[in-house]
């Protein structure tokens, strides 16, 4: 079926700003508030949000799968258990609504003036039910860094990394949207091979700058996604900070890997921008050597340009961008993520959530982590308000953003931002 929604020609009647993230070939969804009304499933365009529930209560996706209950909803997840084909449709169908020359709600003022809210007077929410969070560990400058650091630069990387698109099982309850200030954890640090563990704030907090992929349903129990099928069952991305402490870290991991130092705080951003907007930014990945087994090729340019970057902003200060990275250099893509997931009949739902761990790129500016631009804490960044940064301050606040850009089209995801407390 085509996207005819991705047409790079499309103008919108709803103005929207230059350089916005959300032109009408974007159309992410999300879901919003404005003042007392109940949470409702939106769509983003330039600086407005379409209320899906009021556009289907007037009748305008009557040619779709899709009631006006299927968006009076506080998640995504009733309108994605209908799957991919209708979800396109819904799409394509709201694109040529509030394409230019189609009038057909454009000259109904009080129709537009129920459908459309300001984007600056809406409150946005978690935009699914999580039912199971996954962090991959698939950028292999990443892995290069951490094993140089922690092990050896001649064996940086583990025997199965290339052969395995590694992962961990993290926990969905602690994963909040964008905005949600956090505390400092506290936990166990055994800050010297000879001291005794202490029980103490985290000193050594960071960001890990991913992006996520949300499922549609996938298949029942004891079935497995194949990487040609996986598109069929993503439903799209979200910037994703994963937080991480990596002194509690450091102490807790042996034998069975990241527990407490992972699971107080993730941040999503609350657009999720469908994978069939991605689909223009595709990009060939890496060779990969040595050859992956059967069930791991695929076919076709299976990754996607995504530009992302970090920022920290100093309580009362201005930001500092500290880098800037790209979602094209995972050595494993989506497809050969979920097909992994799966390949033992390990079910996926419908909202699970599977982050691409942290994504650094080549050069020593597109480090995804503070742990690998501080080089574990052996230097420091300079902050616009000359205060330096080895890892992240109480009161910072961490700010990730990402778009994809091509043939004068912009499709982006917004912003994810959180403000670190004092620990409790
Ligand atoms: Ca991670």
């Amino acid at each position: 079926m085509n996207i005819s929604a991705n047409n790079p020609n499309l103008k919108s009647w709803v103005t929207v700003p230059a350089n916005s993230d959300f032109p009408i070939q974007n159309l992410p969804f999300g879901i919003f508030s404005e003042g007392a009304n109940d949470k409702r499933v939106g769509v983003a365009l330039g600086d407005k949000i379409i209320d899906l529930y009021q556009l289907a209560s007037f009748g305008y996706l009557n040619n779709t799968s899709f009631s006006a209950s299927d968006f009076e909803q506080d998640t995504l997840n009733a309108m994605m258990l209908k799957g991919k084909a209708a979800n396109r449709i819904l799409r394509n169908r709201i694109s040529e609504i509030f394409e230019e020359s189609n009038d057909e709600l454009k000259k109904n003022e009080q129709h537009v003036a129920q459908i459309l809210s300001n984007q600056k007077d809406c409150e946005l929410h978690l935009p699914v039910q999580i039912g199971d969070y996954t962090d991959f560990y698939s950028s292999e400058q990443h892995a290069y860094n951490v094993g140089c650091m922690f092990r050896d630069p001649n064996n940086a990387l583990l025997p199965n990394w290339k052969h395995i698109p590694v992962g961990y099982h993290g926990r969905s309850s602690s994963i909040v949207v964008s905005g949600t200030p956090f505390h400092r954890p506290m936990g166990q640090l055994k800050p010297s091979p000879e001291e005794d563990p202490i029980f103490a704030p985290c000193r050594l907090l960071d960001f890990e700058l991913e992006m996520a992929f949300i499922t549609f349903q996938g298949k029942p129990l004891g079935e497995r996604i194949s990487t040609e099928e996986a598109d069929e069952y993503i439903f799209g991305m979200t910037l994703f900070n994963d937080w991480s402490a990596r002194d509690i870290q450091k102490w807790e991991y042996i034998p069975l890997g990241p527990f407490l130092a992972k699971n107080f705080a993730s941040h999503m951003s609350p657009w999720i921008v469908t994978l069939d907007a991605l689909e223009p930014f595709r990009t060939s990945g890496p060779v990969q050597d040595p050859k992956v087994l059967p069930y791991l090729e695929y076919k076709g340019d299976k990754h996607i340009d995504i530009n992302i970057e970090m920022g920290i902003q100093p309580e009362g200060t201005s930001e500092t961008v500290v880098t800037k990275s790209n979602y094209k250099h995972m050595y494993w893509n989506m497809n050969q993520q979920l097909a992994h997931h799966s390949v033992n009949g390990c079910n996926i739902n419908c909202g699970d959530t599977m982050a691409s761990g942290t994504i650094s790129g080549p050069t020593e500016g597109s480090y995804g982590s503070m742990l690998e631009i501080s080089w574990a804490g052996s230097k420091s960044v300079k902050m616009a308000d000359g205060t330096e940064r080895k890892f992240i301050q109480d009161n910072d606040t961490v700010i990730m953003r990402g778009y994809s850009e091509k043939d004068g089209v912009r499709v982006g995801f917004g912003e994810v931002s959180a403000k670190v407390l004092p620990a409790k």
